[in-house]
């Protein structure tokens, strides 16, 4: 054969990648577009029917020189990149998908105190809201330390409906009193949407614990609201989840939301749950929204708050939820793990003095 026909050979095969070139990128759109469409209808795109009828079909009209086998190995490769790409679209659609390395949700309380905008913010304050005199005694060392948002908390989700359940409204009302005095503000867990309006008065920072994660009507009615919120981690919920629920809350016309790691259900049992510390890091990654990692309910003890608190910092998060209390033995909830006040003060020189502990 001569040069001449190789040469003339090879610009025929060019001509011909050009057109499965553009074949390919054809069926691409077309199958964006029913992608589109799929996802409007909440359907799956991967439909296993409609793939074994096209390479059936396939099949029937391959005359060769490919082999069947050849053919669906090659169009089973071009179905996986449509798929893949129409993947791509669903997650860009995904308001709390990070969109860009520097794509950031930051909030404002309205003293200008910021969370989310590089600073390392402190959440804490008691398990639950038990006294004035508790509230006043803890908030009055936490502002010492320049911590601006307070745990108010009033209605507790506990395990047993034996158990503490919280002081309700009137807690709502010493929290609030008590913020007010020291320049805090308040943050305190709703359990039900009909909660809503009464909240709007107390509270400056709706906050939704891991049992009501996924209470999409909750979530909602959330997002309808024009102050922040703070959304905890499902005692076993993936971050695919936990990222699903802050989109409902978002998708609802509220971008302030929190994300808080609060350690996830294993089969390990001398820490409460398991702080998922790369979750955090994945968070980080995929979202823009701030992300707490809360050193409490993820250890269920006083003892290892320290580390935590190190590695919370070193993860990248935007911040630390940890709680207080004068007294934690005679605590009504959560007991174990709260912190004294003189622990809280040794935590907080542990993150703030040794900058190059890690
Ligand atoms: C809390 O932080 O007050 C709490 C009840 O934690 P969780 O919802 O994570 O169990
Ligand atoms: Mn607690």
């Amino acid at each position: 054969m001569s040069d001449d026909r190789v040469q003339e050979l090879r610009a025929q095969i060019d001509a011909v990648n050009l057109q499965i070139l553009e074949l390919l990128n054809k069926r691409a759109a077309i199958a964006a577009e029913i992608g589109k469409v799929q996802m409007q209808m909440g359907v799956s795109f991967y439909d296993p029917a409609r793939e074994a009828f096209m390479l059936h079909q396939l099949e029937k009209h391959n005359k060769g020189p490919f082999s069947n086998e050849t053919i669906k190995a090659l169009f089973r490769e071009i179905f996986r990149a449509s798929m893949a790409l129409e993947e791509q679209q669903a997650k860009a659609k995904i308001l709390v998908q990070r969109k860009s390395p520097d794509q950031r949700t930051v909030i404002t309380l309205p003293d200008g105190t910021q969370i989310g905008a590089g600073d390392f913010t402190i959440i804490t304050g008691p398990c639950a809201v038990e006294s004035i005199e508790q509230m006043e005694e803890t908030a009055a060392a936490l502002a010492t330390r320049g911590v601006k948002i307070l745990r108010g908390m009033a209605y507790k989700p506990r395990t047993s409906p034996y158990d503490f359940q919280g002081m309700g409204e009137q807690g709502l009302q010493i929290a609030r009193q008590v913020a007010n005095k020291h320049g805090m503000f308040i943050t305190s867990e709703i359990m039900d949407q009909s909660q809503i309006p009464m909240f709007m008065d107390y509270v400056d920072i709706f906050w939704i614990g891991a049992r009501n994660m996924q209470n999409s009507f909750l979530l909602r009615a959330l997002g309808k609201i024009n102050k922040p919120v703070i959304l905890k981690r499902g005692l076993s919920a993936t971050l695919e989840e936990f990222l699903y629920a802050a989109e409902y809350i978002v998708s609802s016309g509220n971008p302030n939301v929190i994300l808080i790691e609060r350690g996830i259900r294993t089969f390990e049992k001398w820490t409460r749950n398991t702080l998922d510390i790369g979750g955090v890091a994945v968070l980080k990654l995929e979202s823009h929204l701030p992300v707490v990692v809360d050193i409490s309910h993820s250890a269920g003890r006083r003892d290892i708050a320290k580390p935590l608190a190190r590695v919370a910092k070193a993860s990248g998060a935007d911040g630390l939820m940890v709680e207080v209390h004068p007294n934690p033995p005679v605590a009504l909830s959560d007991a174990k793990q709260q912190l004294t006040i003189p622990e809280f003060h040794a935590l907080m020189d542990e993150i703030t003095d040794r900058e190059t502990a890690f």
